[in-house]
């Protein structure tokens, strides 16, 4: 199984609907555990799995089918594979982000009342169970073939290091996803000993862009810091969330990720809906010549590139938003709600007010 470990939940995979708050370790052990793997050994569909239930009644692929393609179904159930977030500790406050994930984000919503933006509001800033999820995910060690971060920002947690320090010498594929700002001499010093590594870098734009986009970047570090994790021994992907703020920088995102090309390298891409207000379509009709050329050149140049394989999602997701920027038009109001207030908080200045006449 590929056990997902939330900072505040557990439950069995990335794609279970439904969450349980026993600790990873004792919802392993469960009685509410063991009736899914019997529900699914006996071909009866648990409540959580409606995900991949509908996607095999479309004659669509499923995780369940694409996870028991990958690993053999053992006598005894053991844990192979965790996707696991200790914490949402983060040194940065990504527009396109949310307290449950940014401690950063949290605390300014706590602050400013953004609730009417994020829809919640957290009682403490850290959702905080580090420790015990990590005492959980050190008893997987003998048994573990896969294990996830992410965030939070994982380099920014203590228990990142305490458990990544004790897989250095086990056969263990290790993946983790960066905002790269935080690549110290201890990080370093622990992948360079990890025999399977992947490192997943979120960016959305680069140079100032992205010191807008994603608060608390700052860009020379960041581009710095990538340069150091293209030098590991490792597979490196590039991941981005196109909003309504990217997409107009997005050619240079492009621009960049092609002049890094390496062995072991892609990129992927993600048009934002949630939040829906930040999605590229709320940009205004006039923008919208210009925002298809980036778009062409984007698909241009990595269709273009020796690694289009490892652009193919990017490519398809950049098709797709070219359509739906051709016919959908949303509601800005929110948008530029969002943009006003964030930008008065942070003391900063939205660089493309004058797609609007009117703002
Ligand atoms: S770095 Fe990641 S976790 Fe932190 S605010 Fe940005 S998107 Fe959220």
């Amino acid at each position: 199984m590929h056990q997902f470990i939330g900072q505040n939940f557990t439950k069995p995979c990335c794609e279970f609907t439904e969450e349980s708050s026993q600790t990873p370790n004792q919802y392993w052990h469960s009685n509410e555990l063991a009736k899914i793997r019997n529900d699914l050994l006996t071909g009866k569909w648990p409540i959580g799995c409606k995900t991949c239930k509908t996607l095999e009644e479309n004659n669509s692929k499923s995780l369940r089918q694409r996870s028991c393609e990958e690993y053999t179904i053992p006598s005894q159930p053991q844990v192979k594979y965790i996707d696991v977030r200790f914490s949402n500790k983060c040194n940065f406050a990504c527009r396109s982000c949310e307290p449950i994930f940014s401690s950063r984000i949290s605390k300014e919503n706590s602050l400013h009342n953004l609730e009417e933006f994020y829809g919640y509001k957290l009682d403490k800033n850290y959702v905080n169970n580090s420790k015990q999820i990590a005492n959980d995910v050190e008893k997987y060690l003998p048994t573990l073939e896969k294990i996830m971060f992410t965030g939070g920002e994982p380099t920014y947690i203590e228990e990142f290091y305490t458990i990544l320090e004790k897989i250095t010498d086990k056969d263990i594929q290790v993946c983790i996803t960066t905002n790269a700002s935080l690549i110290s001499k201890r990080f370093l010093k622990a992948v360079s000993k990890i025999k399977k590594l992947h490192i997943t870098i979120s960016l959305d734009a680069v140079g100032q862009p992205a010191e807008y986009i994603r608060y608390g970047t700052v860009w020379s570090t960041v581009e710095e810091n990538i340069q150091k994790i293209l030098k590991l021994n490792c597979s490196v992907m590039f991941n981005s969330v196109i909003t309504a703020y990217s997409l107009p920088h997005l050619d240079k995102l492009v621009d960049f990720i092609i002049e890094n090309e390496q062995n072991e390298y892609g990129a992927d891409m993600y048009i934002c809906n949630n939040p829906s207000h930040l999605h590229p379509c709320v940009l205004p009709k006039k923008s919208r010549i210009r925002l298809t050329e980036v778009i062409n050149y984007c698909i241009l140049k990595l269709t273009n590139s020796i690694r289009v394989e490892d652009y193919r999602n990017c490519i398809d997701v950049l098709k797709d938003l070219k359509v739906q920027l051709s016919k959908n038009f949303y509601d800005e109001k929110k948008f530029k709600l969002f943009t006003d207030k964030l930008d008065k908080i942070r003391n900063q200045k939205y660089d493309n007010r004058n797609l609007w006449t009117n703002w």
